[in-house]
């Protein structure tokens, strides 16, 4: 009986495979874009009797900070996904209104659209890269919000934040350009915060759970200027984030918490140009898409050399990119783990 209350967009709607809802047996995760760097924390609360900050002061203010921006221009949610969902639920209309996406892309904005009844207007990364703005902005049409995944999860590349300003421009007066930065920090200079000096319709997502080594805290940001934060204030739970969250996040974004996290991204820059050299070398790689980012992507010339990794206990997470399914995105783990793919590459047959 339930089942015939479902919406049919509800109905339809194929469970999201995540790299982490497959059960996987492994001793060498690779497949998440996980940090490899974990830290121990240890918080002592003692008014959990109360009702949470809404949006924590000491964390906002850390935040705004760390990206150079005021207070009013982020949001704390949990994790940049829930922030691509808000962003939905507040301008986006069921059945009504569009999203523009460029593929391959990452998954959830395809996820939040199809549970919202938000239709989908695919465009590819070859057409990002290569189309003139005002061609781009008739293929965008009237989506009203434009995802561009800064560096693109799973291939790495980039958008330049010139291309990224001058796409605002376009659709200054019917779109928003939603910059999903979860892998900046692995290419700081690339970051669109700037054009939220100039445009109302740029928004700007984070996570800490990339560089900061904390995706199991579940905390990102939105960054945007009140034209876009004010309303999805509105939409927001009104107490999104536990005070046991808050309290970690504000130490994991603590002075001495930053230099850290930039001096492991550096380790993870320098492990991952020495994958890219083995897997250029390798006869079972066809080809590399190393960008920027914890991770790499590569074509493997037989797919079945994913299945002898994952018997070895080295999981690494299997795609279907431009119609081919032996594509595979290593992330970049310690050294100690990318050892054991390089032992994989090795092996013979
Ligand atoms: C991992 C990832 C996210 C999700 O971040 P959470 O903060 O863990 O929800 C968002 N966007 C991209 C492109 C990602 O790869």
């Amino acid at each position: 009986m339930a089942t015939s209350l479902l919406p049919k967009n509800i109905e339809s709607l194929k469970a999201y495979s995540s790299a982490k809802s497959e059960k996987l047996t492994g001793n060498t995760w690779l497949n998440a874009n996980e940090s490899p760097f974990s830290k121990s924390i240890k918080v002592s609360i003692e008014d959990l009797n109360r009702y949470p900050e809404p949006q924590p002061e000491s964390v906002i203010n850390a935040y705004s900070e760390y990206a150079q921006l005021s207070p009013a221009q982020v949001l704390m949610t949990r994790g940049a996904d829930e922030g691509i969902e808000l962003l939905m639920r507040t301008f986006c209309e069921p059945a009504k209104d569009t999203i523009a996406i460029f593929t391959p892309t990452y998954g959830m904005y395809k996820v939040s659209a199809d549970t919202q009844n938000i239709a989908i207007n695919t465009l590819s990364q070859d057409q990002l890269k290569e189309a003139q703005i005002s061609e781009l902005s008739l293929l965008i049409g009237d989506a009203k919000l434009v995802f561009i995944c800064n560096p693109n999860n799973p291939t790495g590349s980039l958008t330049p934040v010139d291309k990224v300003a001058a796409l605002a421009k376009a659709l200054e007066n019917s779109a928003l350009v939603v910059v999903d930065e979860a892998y900046i920090e692995f290419a700081p200079e690339q970051s669109a915060v700037s054009l939220l000096q100039d445009f109302n319709n740029v928004v700007v997502l984070r996570t800490l759970s990339k560089a900061f080594a904390l995706a199991g805290l579940r905390t990102g940001f939105l960054l945007a200027n009140d034209a876009v934060l004010n309303p999805v204030r509105k939409v927001i739970a009104p107490y999104p984030v536990s005070t046991a969250v808050a309290k970690i996040a504000e130490q994991a974004l603590s002075v001495d918490a930053i230099t850290q996290m930039r001096r492991q991204v550096n380790i993870l820059n320098s492990n991952k140009a020495k994958l890219k050299t083995w897997l250029s070398n390798s006869p079972k790689v066809t080809q590399v898409l190393c960008g920027e980012g914890n991770f790499v992507t590569l074509q493997l010339s037989d797919k079945t050399l994913i299945e002898q990794a994952m018997k070895a206990g080295t999981i690494m997470r299997p795609f279907t990119l431009f119609g081919e399914d032996n594509w595979l995105r290593i992330s970049i783990g310690s050294e100690q783990e990318l050892e054991q793919v390089k032992l994989w590459l090795e092996q013979s047959e």
